[in-house]
Protein backbone atom coordinates (compact mmCIF):
# COMPACT_ATOMS: atom_id res chain seq x y z
CA UNK A 1 0.00 0.00 0.00
CA UNK A 2 1.55 3.21 -1.26
CA UNK A 3 -1.44 5.86 -0.24
CA UNK A 4 -2.09 7.53 2.87
CA UNK A 5 -5.53 7.55 3.66
CA UNK A 6 -6.97 10.82 2.77
CA UNK A 7 -9.98 10.36 5.14
CA UNK A 8 -10.93 13.13 7.98
CA UNK A 9 -8.21 15.80 7.00
CA UNK A 10 -9.76 18.92 6.77
CA UNK A 11 -8.27 20.29 3.30
CA UNK A 12 -10.24 17.40 2.02
CA UNK A 13 -13.06 19.42 2.28
CA UNK A 14 -12.72 20.97 -1.10
CA UNK A 15 -11.55 18.41 -2.90
CA UNK A 16 -13.56 17.47 -5.74
CA UNK A 17 -14.06 14.46 -7.73
CA UNK A 18 -15.84 14.98 -11.11
CA UNK A 19 -18.44 12.48 -11.51
CA UNK A 20 -18.88 11.21 -15.25
CA UNK A 21 -21.96 9.51 -15.66
CA UNK A 22 -22.63 6.22 -18.31
CA UNK A 23 -26.15 5.82 -18.10
CA UNK A 24 -26.92 6.50 -21.23
CA UNK A 25 -24.18 4.66 -23.11
CA UNK A 26 -22.47 1.81 -21.14
CA UNK A 27 -25.78 1.48 -18.66
CA UNK A 28 -27.83 1.23 -21.60
CA UNK A 29 -25.90 -1.98 -23.23
CA UNK A 30 -27.36 -3.54 -19.79
CA UNK A 31 -29.56 -6.77 -20.28
CA UNK A 32 -33.14 -5.74 -20.38
CA UNK A 33 -32.52 -2.16 -20.64
CA UNK A 34 -33.31 -0.10 -24.19
CA UNK A 35 -33.82 3.41 -23.89
CA UNK A 36 -35.53 5.42 -26.45
CA UNK A 37 -34.86 8.74 -27.42
CA UNK A 38 -37.53 10.34 -25.03
CA UNK A 39 -35.66 7.74 -21.90
CA UNK A 40 -32.75 9.40 -22.92
CA UNK A 41 -33.36 12.83 -22.60
CA UNK A 42 -35.53 12.65 -19.46
CA UNK A 43 -32.57 10.28 -17.94
CA UNK A 44 -30.02 13.16 -19.01
CA UNK A 45 -32.71 15.87 -17.44
CA UNK A 46 -32.76 14.11 -14.29
CA UNK A 47 -29.21 13.41 -13.87
CA UNK A 48 -27.94 17.26 -14.60
CA UNK A 49 -30.43 18.29 -12.31
CA UNK A 50 -28.68 15.60 -9.73
CA UNK A 51 -25.61 17.28 -10.40
CA UNK A 52 -23.43 14.84 -12.73
CA UNK A 53 -20.59 16.36 -13.76
CA UNK A 54 -20.69 14.74 -17.17
CA UNK A 55 -23.79 12.84 -19.26
CA UNK A 56 -22.20 10.48 -21.82
CA UNK A 57 -25.41 10.31 -24.04
CA UNK A 58 -24.14 7.57 -26.34
CA UNK A 59 -22.34 6.55 -29.67
CA UNK A 60 -22.88 9.00 -32.49
CA UNK A 61 -22.62 7.11 -36.03
CA UNK A 62 -24.78 6.22 -38.60
CA UNK A 63 -25.49 3.09 -37.75
CA UNK A 64 -26.96 4.55 -34.33
CA UNK A 65 -29.40 7.20 -35.59
CA UNK A 66 -31.17 7.56 -31.75
CA UNK A 67 -27.98 8.44 -30.68
CA UNK A 68 -27.41 10.99 -33.40
CA UNK A 69 -30.72 12.53 -32.83
CA UNK A 70 -30.14 12.69 -29.12
CA UNK A 71 -27.54 14.84 -29.55
CA UNK A 72 -28.89 17.06 -31.76
CA UNK A 73 -31.59 17.53 -29.29
CA UNK A 74 -29.08 17.71 -26.70
CA UNK A 75 -27.43 20.83 -28.54
CA UNK A 76 -30.46 22.45 -28.10
CA UNK A 77 -31.10 22.32 -25.05
CA UNK A 78 -29.52 24.01 -21.95
CA UNK A 79 -28.18 21.94 -18.99
CA UNK A 80 -27.90 23.75 -15.52
CA UNK A 81 -24.37 21.79 -14.70
CA UNK A 82 -23.65 18.95 -16.86
CA UNK A 83 -21.41 18.62 -19.80
CA UNK A 84 -22.65 16.47 -22.83
CA UNK A 85 -20.18 14.08 -23.98
CA UNK A 86 -20.42 11.78 -27.01
CA UNK A 87 -18.15 8.80 -26.96
CA UNK A 88 -16.38 6.89 -29.92
CA UNK A 89 -12.82 5.22 -30.17
CA UNK A 90 -9.82 5.93 -31.51
CA UNK A 91 -9.18 5.97 -35.73
CA UNK A 92 -8.47 3.38 -37.58
CA UNK A 93 -5.09 1.49 -38.13
CA UNK A 94 -3.22 3.08 -41.47
CA UNK A 95 -5.69 5.86 -41.58
CA UNK A 96 -6.30 9.31 -40.40
CA UNK A 97 -8.02 11.11 -38.38
CA UNK A 98 -9.29 13.99 -40.15
CA UNK A 99 -11.52 11.78 -42.26
CA UNK A 100 -12.03 8.63 -40.20
CA UNK A 101 -15.35 7.43 -40.56
CA UNK A 102 -16.12 7.08 -36.70
CA UNK A 103 -14.38 10.62 -34.90
CA UNK A 104 -15.90 12.42 -37.99
CA UNK A 105 -19.70 11.74 -36.52
CA UNK A 106 -18.32 12.29 -33.22
CA UNK A 107 -16.77 16.11 -34.00
CA UNK A 108 -20.12 16.59 -36.28
CA UNK A 109 -22.37 15.42 -32.53
CA UNK A 110 -21.25 19.03 -31.55
CA UNK A 111 -20.54 17.62 -27.94
CA UNK A 112 -18.67 19.84 -25.72
CA UNK A 113 -16.47 16.80 -24.20
CA UNK A 114 -15.34 14.11 -27.07
CA UNK A 115 -14.35 11.02 -25.10
CA UNK A 116 -12.54 8.15 -27.17
CA UNK A 117 -11.62 4.67 -26.29
CA UNK A 118 -8.11 3.31 -27.51
CA UNK A 119 -5.89 0.35 -26.30
CA UNK A 120 -3.50 -0.37 -23.58
CA UNK A 121 -3.45 -3.77 -23.69
CA UNK A 122 -0.27 -5.56 -26.40
CA UNK A 123 -2.54 -8.70 -26.87
CA UNK A 124 -5.60 -6.64 -28.25
CA UNK A 125 -3.21 -4.66 -30.04
CA UNK A 126 -1.84 -7.27 -32.75
CA UNK A 127 -4.48 -9.74 -32.18
CA UNK A 128 -7.69 -7.98 -32.24
CA UNK A 129 -6.80 -4.85 -34.54
CA UNK A 130 -4.20 -6.49 -36.34
CA UNK A 131 -1.76 -3.66 -36.13
CA UNK A 132 1.84 -2.75 -34.64
CA UNK A 133 2.60 -1.42 -31.02
CA UNK A 134 3.89 1.36 -32.70
CA UNK A 135 0.96 2.27 -34.80
CA UNK A 136 -1.59 2.41 -31.78
CA UNK A 137 0.01 4.54 -30.48
CA UNK A 138 -0.02 7.11 -33.37
CA UNK A 139 -3.55 6.19 -33.26
CA UNK A 140 -3.67 7.34 -30.03
CA UNK A 141 -1.70 10.72 -29.96
CA UNK A 142 -2.81 11.98 -33.41
CA UNK A 143 -6.84 10.89 -32.44
CA UNK A 144 -6.91 12.77 -29.31
CA UNK A 145 -4.94 15.27 -30.83
CA UNK A 146 -7.51 15.80 -33.28
CA UNK A 147 -10.31 15.36 -31.39
CA UNK A 148 -9.06 18.56 -28.95
CA UNK A 149 -8.94 20.65 -31.74
CA UNK A 150 -12.46 20.53 -32.36
CA UNK A 151 -14.30 20.35 -29.28
CA UNK A 152 -13.66 21.49 -25.26
CA UNK A 153 -12.35 18.70 -23.45
CA UNK A 154 -11.28 14.89 -24.59
CA UNK A 155 -11.61 12.13 -22.15
CA UNK A 156 -9.33 9.01 -23.04
CA UNK A 157 -10.50 5.89 -21.97
CA UNK A 158 -7.96 3.28 -21.77
CA UNK A 159 -9.57 -0.48 -22.63
CA UNK A 160 -8.39 -3.40 -20.85
CA UNK A 161 -5.94 -1.17 -18.93
CA UNK A 162 -5.09 -3.24 -15.99
CA UNK A 163 -4.84 -6.52 -18.31
CA UNK A 164 -2.67 -4.57 -20.20
CA UNK A 165 -0.80 -3.47 -17.61
CA UNK A 166 -0.35 -6.94 -16.58
CA UNK A 167 0.88 -8.16 -19.52
CA UNK A 168 3.35 -5.46 -20.38
CA UNK A 169 3.09 -2.82 -18.19
CA UNK A 170 5.68 -1.02 -20.10
CA UNK A 171 3.53 -0.54 -23.12
CA UNK A 172 0.56 0.10 -21.27
CA UNK A 173 1.90 3.35 -19.63
CA UNK A 174 3.11 3.91 -23.24
CA UNK A 175 -0.45 4.14 -24.75
CA UNK A 176 -1.91 6.92 -21.75
CA UNK A 177 1.53 8.79 -22.74
CA UNK A 178 0.74 8.96 -26.23
CA UNK A 179 -2.90 10.18 -25.11
CA UNK A 180 -0.96 13.14 -23.14
CA UNK A 181 0.70 13.90 -25.63
CA UNK A 182 -1.94 14.40 -27.88
CA UNK A 183 -3.91 16.50 -25.44
CA UNK A 184 -6.15 14.68 -23.23
CA UNK A 185 -7.81 16.59 -20.79
CA UNK A 186 -8.44 13.12 -18.57
CA UNK A 187 -7.18 9.52 -18.93
CA UNK A 188 -9.56 6.86 -17.67
CA UNK A 189 -8.21 3.75 -16.67
CA UNK A 190 -10.59 1.27 -17.57
CA UNK A 191 -11.24 -2.31 -15.84
CA UNK A 192 -13.33 -3.39 -19.16
CA UNK A 193 -13.55 -7.02 -18.52
CA UNK A 194 -14.49 -6.70 -14.48
CA UNK A 195 -12.31 -8.92 -13.06
CA UNK A 196 -9.11 -8.00 -13.41
CA UNK A 197 -7.65 -6.11 -9.92
CA UNK A 198 -9.26 -6.24 -7.27
CA UNK A 199 -9.28 -2.93 -4.83
CA UNK A 200 -5.81 -3.45 -3.23
CA UNK A 201 -4.09 -4.07 -6.16
CA UNK A 202 -6.24 -1.39 -8.44
CA UNK A 203 -4.75 1.22 -5.58
CA UNK A 204 -1.35 0.36 -6.28
CA UNK A 205 -1.40 -0.03 -9.96
CA UNK A 206 -2.99 3.53 -10.36
CA UNK A 207 -1.02 5.12 -7.76
CA UNK A 208 1.93 3.63 -10.03
CA UNK A 209 0.24 5.40 -13.11
CA UNK A 210 -0.48 8.61 -11.17
CA UNK A 211 2.93 9.20 -10.29
CA UNK A 212 3.88 8.69 -14.46
CA UNK A 213 1.51 11.54 -15.96
CA UNK A 214 0.84 14.73 -15.55
CA UNK A 215 -2.50 14.47 -16.92
CA UNK A 216 -5.70 14.15 -14.66
CA UNK A 217 -7.01 10.58 -14.16
CA UNK A 218 -10.36 8.86 -13.77
CA UNK A 219 -11.34 5.65 -13.21
CA UNK A 220 -14.52 2.80 -15.24
CA UNK A 221 -14.31 0.08 -13.80
CA UNK A 222 -17.14 -2.89 -14.23
CA UNK A 223 -18.76 -5.25 -11.08
CA UNK A 224 -17.49 -8.89 -12.41
CA UNK A 225 -15.81 -9.28 -9.13
CA UNK A 226 -18.36 -7.75 -7.08
CA UNK A 227 -15.93 -4.77 -6.12
CA UNK A 228 -16.90 -2.53 -8.51
CA UNK A 229 -17.70 0.51 -5.88
CA UNK A 230 -14.91 -0.81 -3.61
CA UNK A 231 -12.56 -0.65 -6.89
CA UNK A 232 -13.86 2.78 -7.84
CA UNK A 233 -13.14 4.36 -4.35
CA UNK A 234 -9.32 2.69 -4.44
CA UNK A 235 -8.72 4.68 -7.23
CA UNK A 236 -9.90 7.56 -5.79
CA UNK A 237 -7.58 6.84 -2.71
CA UNK A 238 -4.49 6.75 -5.25
CA UNK A 239 -5.24 9.82 -6.86
CA UNK A 240 -8.17 9.52 -9.46
CA UNK A 241 -10.18 12.67 -9.69
CA UNK A 242 -12.80 11.32 -12.19
CA UNK A 243 -15.33 8.25 -11.42
CA UNK A 244 -17.30 6.73 -14.16
CA UNK A 245 -20.67 4.63 -13.32
CA UNK A 246 -23.57 4.59 -13.73
CA UNK A 247 -27.23 5.11 -12.04
CA UNK A 248 -27.70 1.46 -9.74
CA UNK A 249 -25.07 -0.41 -10.98
CA UNK A 250 -26.62 -1.38 -14.65
CA UNK A 251 -24.89 -2.44 -17.18
CA UNK A 252 -23.08 -5.31 -19.34
CA UNK A 253 -22.77 -8.89 -17.61
CA UNK A 254 -22.55 -7.29 -13.83
CA UNK A 255 -22.80 -3.99 -14.30
CA UNK A 256 -20.86 -0.91 -14.14
CA UNK A 257 -19.72 0.93 -10.55
CA UNK A 258 -22.83 2.03 -9.13
CA UNK A 259 -22.72 5.47 -8.92
CA UNK A 260 -25.66 5.32 -6.46
CA UNK A 261 -23.52 4.14 -3.88
CA UNK A 262 -20.37 5.77 -4.35
CA UNK A 263 -21.42 9.42 -4.48
CA UNK A 264 -22.82 8.91 -0.46
CA UNK A 265 -19.44 6.76 -0.02
CA UNK A 266 -17.16 9.31 -1.27
CA UNK A 267 -19.01 12.92 0.34
CA UNK A 268 -19.79 10.71 3.64
CA UNK A 269 -17.61 8.36 3.90
CA UNK A 270 -14.45 9.83 2.59
CA UNK A 271 -15.01 13.32 3.19
CA UNK A 272 -15.03 14.96 -0.60
CA UNK A 273 -17.49 17.51 -2.02
CA UNK A 274 -19.11 16.12 -4.62
CA UNK A 275 -22.47 17.75 -4.89
CA UNK A 276 -24.62 20.04 -2.74
CA UNK A 277 -26.72 19.01 0.19
CA UNK A 278 -29.74 19.59 -1.36
CA UNK A 279 -28.53 17.55 -4.56
CA UNK A 280 -27.83 14.94 -2.13
CA UNK A 281 -31.49 14.76 -0.65
CA UNK A 282 -32.53 13.71 -4.28
CA UNK A 283 -30.60 10.32 -4.59
CA UNK A 284 -32.88 7.97 -4.16
CA UNK A 285 -35.30 10.02 -6.09
CA UNK A 286 -33.05 9.85 -9.22
CA UNK A 287 -32.59 6.10 -8.27
CA UNK A 288 -36.05 5.34 -8.24
CA UNK A 289 -36.77 7.41 -11.49
CA UNK A 290 -34.27 5.76 -13.63
CA UNK A 291 -35.90 2.48 -12.45
CA UNK A 292 -38.74 4.02 -13.95
CA UNK A 293 -37.80 5.46 -17.44
CA UNK A 294 -35.44 2.13 -17.48
CA UNK A 295 -38.79 0.00 -16.41
CA UNK A 296 -37.41 -1.88 -13.93
CA UNK A 297 -38.27 -2.55 -10.91
CA UNK A 298 -36.02 -1.07 -7.43
CA UNK A 299 -33.56 -2.83 -5.94
CA UNK A 300 -34.92 -2.73 -2.06
CA UNK A 301 -31.42 -3.38 -1.21
CA UNK A 302 -29.36 -1.05 -2.58
CA UNK A 303 -27.06 0.50 -0.51
CA UNK A 304 -28.12 4.28 1.04
CA UNK A 305 -31.16 4.52 -1.63
CA UNK A 306 -33.12 0.89 -1.03
CA UNK A 307 -36.73 0.90 0.81
CA UNK A 308 -34.62 -1.58 3.20
CA UNK A 309 -31.49 0.42 3.51
CA UNK A 310 -32.74 1.99 6.65
CA UNK A 311 -35.66 -0.54 7.55
CA UNK A 312 -35.48 -2.35 11.15
CA UNK A 313 -37.19 -5.35 11.63
CA UNK A 314 -35.23 -6.99 14.26
CA UNK A 315 -37.11 -6.40 17.85
CA UNK A 316 -33.64 -5.47 19.43
CA UNK A 317 -32.95 -3.42 16.39
CA UNK A 318 -36.34 -1.34 16.18
CA UNK A 319 -35.80 -0.52 20.17
CA UNK A 320 -32.15 0.93 20.04
CA UNK A 321 -33.08 2.87 16.57
CA UNK A 322 -35.82 4.50 19.37
CA UNK A 323 -33.84 5.20 21.92
CA UNK A 324 -30.54 6.56 19.78
CA UNK A 325 -30.88 6.58 15.93
CA UNK A 326 -27.27 6.33 15.52
CA UNK A 327 -27.36 2.84 17.23
CA UNK A 328 -28.11 0.90 14.56
CA UNK A 329 -27.39 3.48 11.55
CA UNK A 330 -24.24 4.21 9.94
CA UNK A 331 -26.14 7.76 9.10
CA UNK A 332 -28.81 9.64 8.65
CA UNK A 333 -31.12 8.38 5.99
CA UNK A 334 -32.58 11.91 5.25
CA UNK A 335 -29.40 13.13 3.53
CA UNK A 336 -29.76 11.08 0.87
CA UNK A 337 -33.57 11.39 0.77
CA UNK A 338 -34.60 7.84 2.19
CA UNK A 339 -36.22 7.60 5.13
CA UNK A 340 -36.19 5.36 8.40
CA UNK A 341 -38.78 2.29 7.92
CA UNK A 342 -41.57 2.04 5.74
CA UNK A 343 -43.91 4.74 7.48
CA UNK A 344 -41.42 7.19 7.68
CA UNK A 345 -40.22 6.58 4.40
CA UNK A 346 -43.57 8.56 3.73
CA UNK A 347 -42.68 11.13 5.50
CA UNK A 348 -38.98 12.20 4.02
CA UNK A 349 -41.59 12.24 0.67
CA UNK A 350 -43.67 14.54 2.56
CA UNK A 351 -40.69 17.31 2.39
CA UNK A 352 -40.67 16.57 -1.62
CA UNK A 353 -44.28 17.07 -1.72
CA UNK A 354 -44.10 20.52 0.64
CA UNK A 355 -41.52 21.46 -2.21
CA UNK A 356 -43.97 21.24 -4.87
CA UNK A 357 -47.01 22.44 -3.17
CA UNK A 358 -45.11 25.87 -2.28
CA UNK A 359 -44.11 26.18 -6.06
CA UNK A 360 -47.84 25.83 -6.57
CA UNK A 361 -49.39 28.05 -4.10
CA UNK A 362 -46.40 30.23 -2.45
CA UNK A 363 -47.94 31.43 0.37
CA UNK A 364 -49.92 28.26 1.50
CA UNK A 365 -49.86 27.37 5.21
CA UNK A 366 -47.92 24.00 5.95
CA UNK A 367 -50.70 23.42 8.88
CA UNK A 368 -53.77 24.40 6.95
CA UNK A 369 -56.35 21.29 6.35
CA UNK A 370 -55.83 21.01 2.65
CA UNK A 371 -51.96 20.17 3.16
CA UNK A 372 -52.97 17.71 5.09
CA UNK A 373 -55.43 16.35 3.00
CA UNK A 374 -53.09 16.04 0.02
CA UNK A 375 -50.51 14.39 1.92
CA UNK A 376 -52.73 11.72 2.97
CA UNK A 377 -54.50 11.55 -0.25
CA UNK A 378 -50.75 11.07 -1.76
CA UNK A 379 -50.02 8.32 0.89
CA UNK A 380 -53.21 6.38 0.11
CA UNK A 381 -52.52 6.32 -3.66
CA UNK A 382 -48.48 5.17 -2.74
CA UNK A 383 -50.00 2.15 -1.10
CA UNK A 384 -52.17 1.86 -4.26
CA UNK A 385 -48.96 1.50 -5.94
CA UNK A 386 -48.97 5.38 -7.33
CA UNK A 387 -45.76 6.54 -7.80
CA UNK A 388 -45.46 10.54 -8.49
CA UNK A 389 -41.91 10.81 -9.44
CA UNK A 390 -42.40 10.75 -13.43
CA UNK A 391 -45.92 11.65 -13.03
CA UNK A 392 -45.53 15.30 -12.03
CA UNK A 393 -48.75 16.19 -13.99
CA UNK A 394 -51.28 13.90 -12.05
CA UNK A 395 -50.12 15.46 -9.01
CA UNK A 396 -50.06 18.42 -10.14
CA UNK A 397 -53.87 17.68 -11.30
CA UNK A 398 -54.65 15.86 -7.64
CA UNK A 399 -52.70 19.13 -5.92
CA UNK A 400 -54.83 22.06 -7.82
CA UNK A 401 -58.14 19.80 -7.72
CA UNK A 402 -57.58 19.54 -3.69
CA UNK A 403 -56.86 23.08 -3.78
CA UNK A 404 -59.38 24.60 -5.44
CA UNK A 405 -57.33 25.76 -8.25
CA UNK A 406 -58.18 23.70 -11.21
CA UNK A 407 -61.71 22.52 -12.38
CA UNK A 408 -61.60 20.00 -15.01
CA UNK A 409 -62.39 21.19 -18.56
CA UNK A 410 -64.41 18.27 -19.24
CA UNK A 411 -66.48 15.69 -17.39
CA UNK A 412 -65.98 11.76 -18.66
CA UNK A 413 -69.08 10.02 -19.02
CA UNK A 414 -68.59 6.31 -19.48
CA UNK A 415 -66.29 4.07 -22.00
CA UNK A 416 -66.50 1.05 -23.92
CA UNK A 417 -63.55 -1.35 -25.18
CA UNK A 418 -64.37 -3.74 -28.08
CA UNK A 419 -61.41 -5.84 -28.83
CA UNK A 420 -62.42 -8.89 -31.78
CA UNK A 421 -60.98 -11.22 -33.78
CA UNK A 422 -61.91 -11.13 -37.47
CA UNK A 423 -60.23 -13.23 -40.02
CA UNK A 424 -56.65 -13.81 -37.73
CA UNK A 425 -56.76 -10.17 -37.16
CA UNK A 426 -57.49 -8.53 -33.59
CA UNK A 427 -59.38 -4.91 -34.25
CA UNK A 428 -59.50 -2.55 -31.20
CA UNK A 429 -62.23 0.18 -30.94
CA UNK A 430 -62.59 2.61 -28.54
CA UNK A 431 -66.01 4.11 -27.99
CA UNK A 432 -66.68 6.71 -25.13
CA UNK A 433 -69.22 9.76 -23.89
CA UNK A 434 -67.83 13.13 -22.02
CA UNK A 435 -69.60 16.29 -21.64
CA UNK A 436 -67.87 19.68 -22.62
CA UNK A 437 -70.36 22.58 -20.52
CA UNK A 438 -73.75 21.40 -21.79
CA UNK A 439 -72.53 19.41 -25.15
CA UNK A 440 -72.48 15.64 -24.46
CA UNK A 441 -69.82 14.06 -26.82
CA UNK A 442 -70.26 10.64 -28.00
CA UNK A 443 -67.15 9.09 -29.88
CA UNK A 444 -65.74 5.85 -31.44
CA UNK A 445 -62.09 5.25 -33.00
CA UNK A 446 -59.94 2.55 -33.78
CA UNK A 447 -56.54 1.93 -32.94
CA UNK A 448 -53.47 -0.21 -33.24
CA UNK A 449 -54.40 -1.70 -30.14
CA UNK A 450 -56.43 -0.67 -27.37
CA UNK A 451 -54.73 2.05 -25.57
CA UNK A 452 -54.14 3.66 -29.32
CA UNK A 453 -57.61 3.39 -29.96
CA UNK A 454 -58.43 4.89 -26.43
CA UNK A 455 -56.39 7.49 -27.14
CA UNK A 456 -57.84 8.33 -30.81
CA UNK A 457 -61.33 8.55 -29.56
CA UNK A 458 -60.16 10.76 -26.36
CA UNK A 459 -58.40 13.59 -29.18
CA UNK A 460 -61.26 12.86 -31.59
CA UNK A 461 -63.84 13.73 -29.05
CA UNK A 462 -62.23 17.04 -27.57
CA UNK A 463 -60.54 18.51 -30.74
CA UNK A 464 -63.30 20.36 -31.87
CA UNK A 465 -63.75 22.43 -28.52
CA UNK A 466 -59.82 22.32 -27.39
CA UNK A 467 -57.78 22.85 -30.90
CA UNK A 468 -54.89 22.69 -29.27
CA UNK A 469 -54.58 19.28 -28.59
CA UNK A 470 -53.84 18.37 -32.34
CA UNK A 471 -50.37 18.84 -30.98
CA UNK A 472 -49.95 16.39 -28.10
CA UNK A 473 -48.18 13.68 -28.76
CA UNK A 474 -48.54 10.39 -26.40
CA UNK A 475 -44.68 9.91 -26.55
CA UNK A 476 -44.19 7.15 -24.45
CA UNK A 477 -46.16 4.19 -22.71
CA UNK A 478 -45.21 1.65 -19.81
CA UNK A 479 -46.61 -1.11 -18.58
CA UNK A 480 -45.63 -2.29 -15.18
CA UNK A 481 -46.64 -5.44 -12.89
CA UNK A 482 -47.02 -4.05 -9.56
CA UNK A 483 -47.78 -7.65 -7.74
CA UNK A 484 -46.38 -10.48 -9.00
CA UNK A 485 -47.86 -12.75 -6.80
CA UNK A 486 -51.06 -12.53 -8.32
CA UNK A 487 -50.71 -14.00 -11.79
CA UNK A 488 -53.39 -12.48 -14.40
CA UNK A 489 -55.08 -10.53 -11.30
CA UNK A 490 -52.26 -8.39 -10.78
CA UNK A 491 -52.44 -4.66 -10.28
CA UNK A 492 -50.40 -2.79 -13.41
CA UNK A 493 -48.89 0.14 -13.27
CA UNK A 494 -49.45 2.27 -16.35
CA UNK A 495 -47.00 5.57 -16.83
CA UNK A 496 -47.26 7.85 -19.70
CA UNK A 497 -45.01 10.85 -21.19
CA UNK A 498 -46.60 13.99 -23.14
CA UNK A 499 -44.89 16.21 -25.48
CA UNK A 500 -46.68 19.44 -26.26
CA UNK A 501 -45.20 20.42 -29.91
CA UNK A 502 -47.13 23.51 -29.95
CA UNK A 503 -45.09 24.34 -26.92
CA UNK A 504 -41.78 23.81 -27.49
CA UNK A 505 -40.32 25.47 -23.76
CA UNK A 506 -42.59 23.07 -22.17
CA UNK A 507 -40.90 20.23 -20.47
CA UNK A 508 -42.47 16.70 -21.54
CA UNK A 509 -44.43 15.37 -18.32
CA UNK A 510 -45.75 12.34 -17.24
CA UNK A 511 -49.29 10.62 -15.56
CA UNK A 512 -50.12 7.92 -14.07
CA UNK A 513 -52.53 5.04 -13.64
CA UNK A 514 -52.87 2.47 -11.31
CA UNK A 515 -55.67 -0.70 -11.45
CA UNK A 516 -55.89 -4.27 -11.84
CA UNK A 517 -57.30 -3.78 -15.13
CA UNK A 518 -54.86 -2.59 -17.51
CA UNK A 519 -57.63 -0.66 -19.80
CA UNK A 520 -58.73 1.23 -16.55
CA UNK A 521 -55.55 2.06 -15.55
CA UNK A 522 -54.45 3.40 -19.13
CA UNK A 523 -57.66 5.59 -19.02
CA UNK A 524 -56.94 7.03 -16.11
CA UNK A 525 -53.19 8.06 -17.30
CA UNK A 526 -54.58 9.45 -20.78
CA UNK A 527 -57.48 11.59 -19.00
CA UNK A 528 -54.71 13.26 -17.10
CA UNK A 529 -52.27 13.65 -20.00
CA UNK A 530 -55.11 15.81 -21.73
CA UNK A 531 -56.36 17.54 -18.29
CA UNK A 532 -53.05 18.32 -17.35
CA UNK A 533 -52.19 20.12 -20.81
CA UNK A 534 -55.40 21.81 -20.95
CA UNK A 535 -54.76 22.99 -17.57
CA UNK A 536 -51.53 24.61 -18.59
CA UNK A 537 -53.13 26.12 -21.47
CA UNK A 538 -55.58 27.64 -19.04
CA UNK A 539 -52.64 29.43 -17.21
ZN1 LIG B 1 -17.51 -0.10 -19.55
Amino acid sequence: MTTNAPENKPDQREKRVTLYDTTLRDGNQAKGISFSLEDKLAVARKLDTFGVDYIEGGWPNPTNPTDVEFFRRAKAMTWKHAKIAAFGSTCRPGGAPENDPILKPLVESGAPVLTIFGKSWDLHVTDVLRTTLEENLRMIRESVAFLKKNCEEVVYDAEHFFDGYKANSAYALDTLKAAQAGGADCIVLCDTNGGMALSWELEEITARVKSELNTPLGIHVHNDTGVAVANSLAAVRAGAVQVQGVINGYGERCGNANLTTIIPDLQFKMGFSVVSDEQMRGLRALSLSIDEIANLAADIRQPYVGEAAFAHKGGAHVDGVMKLARSFEHMDPSLVGNGRDFVVSNQSGGSLIWDKLRAIKSDIDRRSPAVADILAEVKRLEDEGYHFELADGSFQLLARRRLGLFKDRFEFLGFRAIEEQVGGTVRSEFTLKLKVGDEIEHTAAEGNGPVDAMNAAMLKALIKFFPSLKDLELADFKVRVLDNHSGAGAKVRVWTRYVDHSHPEREPYGTIGVSTNIIEASWLALMDGIQYKLMLDGE
